[in-house]
């Protein structure tokens, strides 16, 4: 498997009292009535890149120690396991995002999964080991926001039709220059509205709201369900939904509470950009043969009833309308570590590869020590054409550039290199390693 997390440090409350801006007796205390302001949790984050490093660290430690079930001492899996099942073994580098902040790809090997695409072609032939493969998939990763979007028309008032489905024109997968609204991706089949994402979305969350607070139209469920983007999930009982979700005697309001949490915060954690970004439209091996100016991740993806296996055996999660931007997702995650991750169960073509080469793509270009010695080669014999020198001096040319080169074009996120001051080495994995002389 693949799983990326992108812990939110900026603004984090636990950043702010590492950064030594909130009492560490009042941490515990704090609520919706006295959680300090966006802008000055945002300050002390901003001027405190050890704490931004020291919060990251603790976040992966806890990530595969808890979530992924490794007991790190030991070297290997706790006799309950985690979210995903037994893990064998895990890998994890680390990198700084545009912003600076931290955040980490990892590889998963999980006890129990075959070991190659081959193998999974082979195994798929049985109709046991196929349903257990996909009730495996819907169990680690949704594409969906969970509250229902299809049965509800947002517009027909007095008998609501169904949603249905649209195909989004080509121009929905180009830069959105110039466009100001979502591509429509769905239609009442009843009274004909056209529908973006968002609007269903939206429409499905004030429906729950107003179903768990009361169907009062006053209610804005924005200022309802904002704080628990804020507020640590132990400290959500203090906002109404999140007290609904954790103490109601009814089990159906507390799915519910449970579903709107849920959808909100993939709105505000998991959806890809509909207008894209940069990094959509960066040419990749991968893309050749592509549309050329479409977004390389696909999106808006295509709904799909159920979680299946295409003509070519490719794996398909399940996609409600209304969820064509939705990035993979982790319930269990979204309720606990409520921040940006993406999971992928690696069974397409091609899909461990390029994984594995994309944890691992910082280190690559920067520290590439058999990059280094070959460009350090071609150098000397170049140089002892055109620039004929005394052995010593010819060396001293060469370290001195050799050094220049791989320090020039880097800069690096202050975060990352309060990682490293405090001991980290850019990753994180279930076993140790050996170093690997190069200079013997
Ligand atoms: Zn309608
Ligand atoms: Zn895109």
């Amino acid at each position: 498997m693949f799983v990326t997390i992108s812990p939110k440090d900026n603004e984090s409350l636990t950043v702010a009292y590492l950064a030594g801006q909130v009492a560490c007796d009042k941490l515990e205390e704090i609520d919706i009535s006295n959680l300090p302001s966006q802008a000055s949790r945002f300050a002390a984050t901003s001027k405190d890149p050890v704490a931004c490093a020291r919060y990251f660290n603790r976040i992966v430690r806890c990530f595969f120690q808890d979530v992924v079930g490794n007991d790190q001492e030991e070297q290997r899996p706790h006799a309950r396991g985690g979210s995903f099942g037994h893990v064998e073994a895990f890998i994890a580098g680390f990198e700084t995002q545009v912003d600076g902040t931290l955040h980490f790809h990892s590889m998963l090997w999980l006890y129990g999964m075959a070991g190659s695409r081959l193998q999974v072609a082979d195994l798929l032939k049985s109709d046991s080991y196929r349903a257990s493969f996909l009730s495996f998939s819907d169990s680690v990763q949704c594409h969906s926001a969970p509250l229902p979007t299809e049965a509800t028309c947002p517009t027909c008032v007095y008998a609501p039709g169904a949603v249905v489905a649209v195909e989004p024109s080509s121009l929905a997968f180009t830069r959105a220059a110039g466009r100001t609204e979502a591509p429509v991706t769905a239609r009442c089949a009843t009274c004909k509205s056209e529908f973006g994402h968002g609007d269903l979305i939206m429409a499905s969350l004030r429906r729950g709201v107003a179903e768990l607070l009361g169907a009062d139209s006053t209610i804005d469920f924005e200022k309802e369900l904002r704080p628990l983007v804020n507020l640590p999930p132990a400290s959500w009982t203090s906002v109404a939904i999140g007290k609904i979700y954790a103490t109601d005697p009814n089990v159906r309001r507390r799915e519910l509470a449970e579903a709107v949490i849920t959808t909100y915060l993939v709105v505000h954690c998991n959806l890809h950009s509909w207008q894209h970004c940069e990094p959509c439209f960066k040419n990749s091996k991968r893309t050749q043969g592509l549309n050329v100016g479409a977004c390389r991740y696909s999106y808006p993806r295509e709904p799909a009833k159920v979680t299946h296996f295409d003509d070519d055996t490719e794996l398909v999660v399940a996609r409600r309308v209304g969820s064509e931007y939705v990035n993979s997702y982790s319930a269990t995650i979204m309720l606990t570590l409520p921040t940006n991750h993406d999971i992928r169960i690696l069974a397409r073509h091609g899909d461990m590869y390029y994984s594995l080469k994309y944890t691992f793509k910082y280190q690559q270009q920067v520290t590439s020590a058999a990059i280094l010695v070959e460009a350090f080669k071609r150098r000397v014999a170049r140089d002892e054409q055109i620039l004929p020198a005394a052995p010593n001096v010819a060396a001293q040319r060469r370290v001195c550039s050799l050094v220049h080169a791989a320090t020039k074009t880097q800069e690096i996120a202050a975060p990352q290199a309060a990682h490293y001051c405090l001991g980290g080495d850019g990753m994180y994995a279930s076993q140790g390693f050996a170093p690997l002389l190069l200079g013997q």
